[in-house]
């Protein structure tokens, strides 16, 4: 985080005017050379197609962003990439619990019906 890219991250994006402006702000950082995007690949899909997204890493201090634009299914957000990948594990942590208390939940209702 420096003068160069950004100081703070944005959890969301409360409006249209602040993601605009902030688009706008970030497009001139990549055009002035600040920042530039990289390629993340996250899973290479049948037939070598790769499932991949951007981020944006500083020229100044290599700090590494995610954006997420805003649209119809969140409000977007632009924060950094370590942010990002810990959110992804918690997320994936939370929807292992999930299945495991279903799993429980499916083996409790055999266990009644055989010994009912
Ligand atoms: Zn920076």
């Amino acid at each position: 985080m420096c003068n160069n890219c950004f100081l703070n991250e944005i959890d969301k994006f409360e409006n249209a005017n602040q993601w605009e402006s902030f688009d706008v702000e970030l497009s001139n950082k990549l055009g002035q050379g600040k920042l530039h995007q990289i390629k993340v690949v996250t899973r290479i899909l049948k037939y070598g197609e790769e499932e991949i997204f951007y981020v944006y890493e500083c020229s100044t201090c290599q700090q590494k962003w995610k954006l997420e634009e805003p649209g119809d299914h969140s409000d977007g957000h632009f924060i950094k990439y370590s942010t990002f990948q810990q959110l992804a594990r918690r997320q994936l942590k939370n929807r292992q619990v999930i299945a495991l208390i279903i799993l429980a939940v499916i083996i409790y209702v055999i266990i009644r019906a055989i010994f009912w």
